[in-house]
């Protein structure tokens, strides 16, 4: 049976394959209490909402379009669900938006991953091509597009059946080689290798 996943797996396995092993293989995540700071995380994204609502696609270079929030995705070729903080649909083309609360404006290679799961999940649902992306950054009200290329898609389909195998095996993966992640990482008391 194909292992379900979510959209968020894809991005924390670009950052550390460690992390879904804890959460799909030990179950560790459904223990995680809602903290103040996730609570606080989510007031703030709706709060982007109601400014997004009046804000003028302009500032995505758009004339047109439809503003969709909030949107449950679900692919049922890739077994993936994932939430997507806002979509515009122009009619030729769809395109995903994700909020973030980063000060420099920064995309990363797990935001990238996160951006091309989407695109895949978004043209399965609106039978539409989604070529780009942009992230909204909350603190600076500013927003970098994204390009999504064939070779992003391809790239993201081959991670996909990584991550599968990996959490099939059943076998803990390496740490990740950028150790400043592991500073704030909420597992690190399960990577004793690591210190
Ligand atoms: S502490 Fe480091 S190695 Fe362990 S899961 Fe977190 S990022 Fe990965």
């Amino acid at each position: 049976m194909t292992i379900p996943l979510t959209v968020s797996d894809l991005r924390q396995y670009e950052y550390c394959a460690r992390i879904p092993y804890f959460t799909h293989v030990l179950g560790l995540q459904k223990r995680r209490p809602t903290t103040y700071k996730m609570e606080e995380g989510r007031l703030e994204h709706e709060h982007v909402n109601l400014l997004e609502e009046r804000r003028s696609l302009r500032s995505y270079g758009l004339t047109r379009g439809e503003r969709y929030f909030n949107v449950s995705l679900f692919s049922p070729v890739l077994q993936i669900t994932g939430l997507l903080d806002m979509v515009i649909v122009t009619g030729d083309e769809v395109i995903p938006v994700e909020f973030k609360n980063d000060l420099h404006n920064r995309v990363g290679a797990n935001h990238k991953r996160q951006l091309a799961a989407y695109s895949l999940l978004l043209e399965e649902k609106w039978q539409l091509p989604v070529n780009r992306a942009f992230v909204h950054f909350i603190p600076t009200r500013q927003s970098r597009e994204v390009s999504l290329t064939q070779e992003t898609k391809d790239q993201l389909l081959i991670q996909l059946n990584q991550l599968r195998v990996m959490l099939e095996r059943e076998a803990l993966p390496d740490a990740t080689s950028k150790v400043g992640r592991c500073t704030d990482c909420e597992f690190r008391n399960f990577c004793p290798d690591i210190w």
